[in-house]
């Protein structure tokens, strides 16, 4: 692999740095893959160019465009990942590990790109909440949106995962509408730099969207302000020097920390030396002390078992640690790489001694060197620790070796073990393994708190379980206290860290025009063709249709009965529906309403709505009876375009008795021609 100087991407090109920098080691050879040298850039330039450029032109796209950017840049990915692996090889990865990194951040794009597509409107701003009606007429309402902020999001990634770390943070920041400085860890840089480079040859991204600086920041923290974001993740003592910068307090800044954590597992009582959920547990701690060589956030690092089983659990590990290959990963049989630098592993060894002064080192040799291991690497194999008094240790449940490192410690009952998991004083992450429902709820009620997620493995899930570390987009990635106190993805709510949510308050007329959407008291419009024929395009929302009245006879709900099968004492059964406290006699089916709903909203021939697809929020409110009469009244909410020929248009739908009585409400989807 020939060294590069590694160029950081400012104002829309590439910018070399100035001298010749300093090296980066092979994890694997120690030899050098790349410099970072001093990058002379105008940081407040580039900060004011992401808001000036980039954020406007990004803002410019409805959510549905954004998606698509999303898609192609995980399609560049994906189709020159190959490129990745290569350079991957040399952060120590094996390929499993790089796979994770890889595939897991184009994974990771493709899945926000699909719920942008999927979730959100193809629109720019986005509603939060139902509407919220303040006074008695209802002429004064509130709505509550979200919009992207108008700043920059900076982005300092951590060294361990060189791409999965700047894909998870971009996909939600991109997609809410904000331009993004990303500052990856220099150790890695070299992987991350590449990742970029193919979105940015890529040519899809607006100018000003997305900048690199490979190297220190230099000044930019001097001069954010409140409508940027930090996303920071990496050690928590770096988070808290730079969430205590004083422009960070002073103006406000969003701030978010991913931090490390002292995740913790736990046997339950139940799980046998021959469970299922035992086996589960010691394939599930080898695992996590050796991925990535135990160099993850979320890896196991305290094992909590049961008194009793604990000395079957140490005997089960270091069998299983014994059969661990560590080596070069291109090598046939290795399961487990390097740490990334010699520089981690002397930090690891550190912090090690601490953890081991609380017990004893009952599996691997910390200083020793590795047979099959290349002599200028940043090999270690996996060490575990056994605690005997975990309530009197302090550095096992509060220092983090970066590296194949675990402490075991018994419990005494769940709720020594509840006390020992939230002595970690915040976690992103803790996995229980247990088949009794007891035990599980016992345990997250105690710990549920102190985490930001909670694994529960048994025979039923284990299989499809994506497991311990495994961080996934559509669920919170964070935790509590120690972790960082921050979240990131969860699916779209990862996009309110990069987005302001604004109270906004007048007429429904005026909300529903900024909304783009009909609000109960906005205008609505009754004259002109029925507005099933309508296209899309033609359809705006307030376009309504009020039906003659139906009369409900008694005839009919006995139809109904017989020909559904469904003959409910409430609608067939006089006495008895009269004893019913909410109905004093019989009434018609809600079923029987919804139909005949749309027998007198539905307008027959052929046109441009193609299908109805469903019925969201029905509600029931007053129970009709016979010789009641009903009618309807129509009208079109919102828009979703879906493509170019076509798009989902949601209705309020009200039926009403003859007194004008609301007694159902529901909204409509049906599928329209554009
Ligand atoms: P680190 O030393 O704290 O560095 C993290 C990032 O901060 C790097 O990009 C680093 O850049 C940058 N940085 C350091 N000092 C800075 C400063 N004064 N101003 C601006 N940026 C600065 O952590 P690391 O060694 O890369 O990562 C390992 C740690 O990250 C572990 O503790 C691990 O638990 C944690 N981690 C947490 C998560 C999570 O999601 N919670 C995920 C991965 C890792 P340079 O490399 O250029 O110094």
């Amino acid at each position: 692999m020939s060294v590069r100087a590694l160029p950081s991407y400012a104002f829309d090109r590439w910018h070399v740095a100035t001298d010749a920098g300093a090296g980066v080691a092979s994890a694997i050879t120690g030899l050098e893959v790349a410099r970072i040298g001093q990058q002379r850039l105008d940081f407040v330039g580039m900060a004011a160019h992401a808001r000036k450029v980039g954020g406007p032109a990004l803002r410019a796209l409805t959510f549905h465009q954004r998606a698509s950017l999303l898609k192609g840049l995980a399609d560049a990915l994906l189709a020159r990942k190959e490129e990745l692996y290569e350079l991957s090889r040399h952060t120590g990865a094996t390929r499993s590990d790089s796979w994770v990194d890889i595939e897991g951040g184009i994974a990771t794009l493709t899945s926000y790109a699909s719920k942008g597509r999927r979730e959100l409107p193809n629109d720019t701003i986005l509603l939060d909440g139902d509407l919220e009606v303040l006074s008695k007429r209802g002429s004064f309402v509130g709505q509550h949106i979200m919009s992207p902020l108008q700043g920059v999001a900076l982005h300092i990634n951590a060294f361990n995962f060189p791409v999965w770390g700047m894909l998870e943070k971009l996909a939600p920041t991109l997609l809410a509408g904000m331009p993004a400085i990303v500052k990856p860890a220099s150790a890695t840089a070299y992987v991350t730099e590449h990742a970029f480079r193919i979105m940015q040859e890529a040519e899809l991204l607006p100018a000003g969207a997305l900048q690199l600086v490979v190297g220190g920041l230099g000044e930019m923290f001097d001069h954010l302000g409140g409508q940027d974001v930090v996303s920071f993740t990496g050690s928590a003592a770096t988070a808290l020097k730079l969430r205590a910068h004083p422009v960070i307090m002073r103006e406000n800044v969003r701030f978010i920390a991913e931090c490390d954590s002292l995740n913790a597992t736990m046997l339950g009582p139940d799980a046998g030396a021959d469970s299922p959920e035992f086996a589960l547990f010691i394939k599930e701690i080898v695992r996590e002390m050796t991925v990535k060589a135990g160099q993850k956030c979320t890896a196991i690092r305290r094992i909590l078992a049961p008194r009793a089983a604990v000395g079957a659990v140490e005997a089960a590990l270091k069998q299983a640690l014994a059969a661990v290959k560590v080596g070069d990963p291109a090598q046939e049989g290795v399961s487990m790489g390097a740490l990334v630098s010699r520089d981690q592993r002397a930090d690891v060894r550190d912090k090690l001694a601490a953890i081991a002064s609380d017990g004893r080192i009952v599996f691997g040799t910390p200083d020793g060197v590795l047979a099959d291991a290349p002599e200028g690497g940043a090999f270690l194999g996996p060490v575990l620790v056994h605690c005997d008094a975990p309530h009197q240790a302090r550095h096992i449940h509060d220092t983090e070796a970066f590296g194949p490192v675990a402490t075991l410690m018994a419990y005494d009952g769940l709720d020594d073990a509840i006390a020992l998991a939230r002595r970690g004083m915040g976690s992103l992450v803790m996995s229980l393994f247990t088949a009794d429902v007891a035990v599980a709820e016992t345990v997250v009620t105690g710990v549920a708190a102190f985490h930001g997620r909670l694994l529960i493995v048994d025979r039923d899930c284990a299989r499809e379980s994506t497991g311990h570390g495994a961080p996934l987009p559509g669920l919170v990635h964070g935790g509590p206290g120690r972790a960082g106190g921050g979240e990131e993805m969860g699916g779209l709510r990862g996009l309110a860290h990069y987005m302001q949510r604004t109270a906004l308050q007048g007429s429904p007329r005026m909300l529903a025009a900024i909304s783009h959407r009909w609000f109960p008291g906005a205008p609505q419009v009754y004259d002109g063709p029925h507005p099933f024929r309508l296209k899309f395009d033609e359809l705006a929302p307030g376009r309504s249709f009020r039906s003659a009245a139906r009369e409900v006879t008694l005839a009919d709900i006995e139809h109904f009965a017989h020909f559904t099968g469904d003959t409910f004492y409430a609608h067939m059964d006089e006495a008895a529906a009269s004893a019913n406290p909410l109905f004093g006699g019989r009434v018609a089916h809600g079923y029987l309403l919804l139909a005949f709903a749309a027998g007198l909203f539905v307008d027959p021939a052929p046109g441009p709505v193609l299908a109805n697809y469903g019925l969201n929020r029905l509600r029931f409110i007053k129970p009709v009876k016979p010789g009641d009469a009903m009618s309807v009244e129509l009208t079109a909410l919102a828009r979703n375009r879906r493509s170019k020929d076509q798009g989902e248009v949601t209705w309020d739908v009200r039926l009403s008795s003859q007194n004008g009585e609301l007694v159902a409400t529901y909204e409509l989807l049906t599928l329209n021609a554009a």
